[in-house]
């Protein structure tokens, strides 16, 4: 049996997502969605060439319009030498500008001519291109006839076009096995530098968080201190040789200030902070994760006494191997990161934090003694807790004489911090719309009310929901104080935990190894008594206690089948050859008792837990007065421990009923 046995009012998941719906964050896989490739470096490159390539063709085509243009217009007329000979022989060329192979000019009169299309055309303005060695006797000619004539240096953008059509494909080749293998290079870099150069980003941080600036954690504030004082006085706790805590693991749903209380470890302390999150160890570039986690684990050393801090460690600390597509990478990540945390020197005053909302499908090797082997819980805060959170986070706005914190602590159970630290926010801003000199009650109400119907709604649960979360839980607590045989109630909540919306809470006083039919009779009593209790106070049943009802069935059927507790079949163990602590479903065909055994079995399960039910149903009805006031007791304080319930039993009177429950 578990160290702590836990009854809870399930969260059924079919339900509509008003009813107690986690938040999105809760199932979301963080972890996995960061680490994608970085591709912007490459589309900036192939950006760079699609630029270039443009400009230059832009340019080319520029060139080639500016020059055509420079030389004919639409027209003018294309001769051939032998025409333009004999117009200036016949004294019809006014003047003729010659450039390189080309020359243009204007004619005295204007001629038609037939081009080789067989149009004719007519003008005065001419184009015609040189003999290739040019026409001695044309100069002489032209001064005998009195021609204007003139000739221009090779146009520049005639050399700049030359130099383009010769030069640009040799430019494009070059600069495409330029950049190919710069890239190559540069990635190859990448894979040996990259981490190293990423490990240089996580500063040494110092924060300047303390315990003040977290609250409704107060169990994971105590488990902390022990970490806070071996990190101030390391010396202390070596001369004695007590064994340092190594590493932590921070249990708790999104936002319940696991970051935060990391950092305030590290304030308290005073030492140097190096953070990382899971989800950036696990690159896509293989070996960079491994590589990352050598350099956090070499400054930290560096800087100890120090705190490592690694967020979301289940992006990394998954189940080796539990996957299909395994991915190497997160696993050579993983086998650094036990490597590191074995191979600390006793001496080195370094704690490595972790944090994660998913601690089941965490590597059990990360768990094992000198690993991660304690765990700090943080739970979503009761109202109490809710209460102090607001108050630290009011503590820099100014509030309204009417503001009741109180009555918002109340109004938000199922919230987290980070839930409350935004509530706060969005309150502080609505009244600086309204352009209000403080931040008033309604603003909160609003506030919460704008939250509630907001995508990412926190979890809150209406007030007939927390009614009977508040009979089943009480019932689960009544049913096992009323009886003897049981292990004592330590606590019970109405404050979602996991998938649960209620728990409540026994400690065994000591390990059992052996079970009597009467403790375990008490068992299903009080496991039914969640179920029992709505029955007896509300009038009908709800789904929540499915998990109850399969754990009830699941111990039933062991007394039957194992334990020979069913007198209509005696003291007669049928193998069944299933996991009878996980009550899975009968492996097919490996019975060795007929059909008629097994359904005498199915009928003396069912009559026990019948039996047990009545009992739970008669007990609860016996005591409604102090069921009512568990549950109302429940519903004010949202958590009620073991001192309390003893003093409601004893109020109503129901101590008498069970003197020997109590120690
Ligand atoms: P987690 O790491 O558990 O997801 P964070 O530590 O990142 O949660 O919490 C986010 C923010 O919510 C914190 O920076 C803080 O402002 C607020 N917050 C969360 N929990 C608490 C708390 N217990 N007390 C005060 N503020 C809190
Ligand atoms: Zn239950
Ligand atoms: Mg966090």
């Amino acid at each position: 049996m578990d160290a702590q046995a836990i009854y809870m009012y399930q969260n059924n998941p079919n339900d509509p997502p008003t009813r107690g719906s986690q938040r999105p964050g809760n199932s979301g896989n963080n972890g996995n969605n960061s680490g994608g490739p970085k591709d912007s470096g490459m589309s900036l490159l192939i950006r760079s060439i699609i630029i270039i390539v443009v400009l230059l063709v832009g340019w080319y085509l520029f060139e080639v319009f500016t020059q055509s243009s420079n030389t004919t217009t639409p027209n003018t007329l294309e001769i051939p030498y032998s025409t333009f000979y004999q117009q200036v022989e016949d004294n019809n060329v006014q003047s003729v500008v010659f450039q390189s192979q080309d020359a243009t000019g204007t004619l005295k009169s204007s001629i038609t001519i037939h081009d080789v299309n067989g149009d004719t055309k007519t003008g005065d303005q001419f184009h015609f291109t040189q003999l290739p060695n040019g026409d001695p006797a044309l100069t002489a000619l032209l001064i005998q006839k009195q021609v204007d004539f003139s000739a221009k240096p090779a146009s520049d953008s005639n050399l700049v076009l030359n130099i383009i059509i010769n030069v640009l494909p040799w430019i494009l080749i070059i600069g495409f096995i330029f950049l190919v293998f710069r890239n190559a290079s540069r990635s190859q870099q990448n894979i040996f530098s990259f981490g190293k150069s990423k490990a240089k980003v996580i500063l040494e941080d110092r924060p300047t968080t303390t315990f003040v600036d977290v609250a409704g954690v107060d169990e994971a504030k105590n488990d902390l201190i022990e970490v806070v004082e071996f990190l101030k006085t390391p010396q202390k706790f070596q001369r004695l040789g007590g064994k340092i805590p190594r590493g932590v693991l921070l249990v708790g749903p999104p936002g319940t200030g696991k970051t935060l209380l990391a950092r305030a470890v590290a304030g308290e302390a005073s030492v140097p902070f190096f953070s990382m999150s899971g989800s950036e160890f696990v690159e896509v570039l293989v070996g960079v994760g491994a590589s990352r986690v050598r350099d956090l684990f070499d400054q930290a050393k560096k800087a100890a006494p120090s705190i490592i801090f690694i967020d979301e460690i289940d992006a990394v600390g998954r189940q080796r191997g539990s996957s299909i597509n395994s991915n190497d990478e997160r696993e050579q990540t993983l086998n650094q990161l036990l490597v590191e945390m074995d191979g600390f020197d006793t001496r080195q005053a370094v704690v490595v934090l972790a944090a994660t909302n998913r601690p089941d499908g965490l590597d059990k090797a990360l768990l094992r003694p000198g690993r991660f082997d304690r765990r700090v819980t943080a739970e979503r805060p009761d109202w109490n807790g809710r209460l102090a959170i607001l108050k630290i986070h009011t503590r820099t706005v100014p509030l309204s004489n009417d503001v009741d914190l109180i009555s918002i602590a109340r109004a938000t159970p199922g919230m987290v911090g980070a839930d409350i630290a935004n509530l706060v926010n969005e309150a502080a801003l609505l009244a600086a719309r309204r352009n209000l000199d403080s931040v008033s009650q309604v603003c909160f109400e609003e506030s919460l009310d704008k939250i509630l119907i907001g995508a990412e709604r926190p979890l809150i649960l209406n007030d007939a929901d927390l009614n009977v979360i508040a009979y089943h839980e009480g019932g689960h607590a009544l049913t096992g104080l009323l009886q003897e045989y049981v292990d004592p109630v330590t606590k019970v909540t109405i404050v979602p935990r996991g998938q649960a919306l209620g728990v409540t809470q026994y400690t065994p006083l000591d390990d059992r190894y052996n079970y009597s039919q009467d403790y375990l009779e008490a068992q299903l009593v009080t496991a039914l008594g969640g179920r029992a209790a709505e029955e007896v106070a509300i009038g009908h049943i709800t789904t929540g206690a499915e998990n109850d009802l399969q754990r009830v069935t699941a111990i039933a059927r062991q007394m039957v089948t194992r334990w020979g507790m069913s007198e209509r079949l005696g003291t007669i163990s049928f193998s069944e050859r299933e996991d009878p602590f996980a009550g899975t479903s009968l492996a097919t065909g490996s019975r060795e008792y007929s059909e008629k055994t097994a359904a005498v079995i199915d009928e003396e399960v069912n009559r026990i837990v019948r039996w047990a039910y009545s009992r739970a149903v008669s007990l609860l009805s016996e005591h409604r007065v102090t069921l009512d006031r568990v549950a109302k007791s429940l519903r004010l304080h949202e958590t009620v421990d073991a001192k309390q319930l003893r003093e409601i039993m004893v109020e109503t009177g129901a101590i008498d009923a069970a003197p020997s429950s109590y120690r």
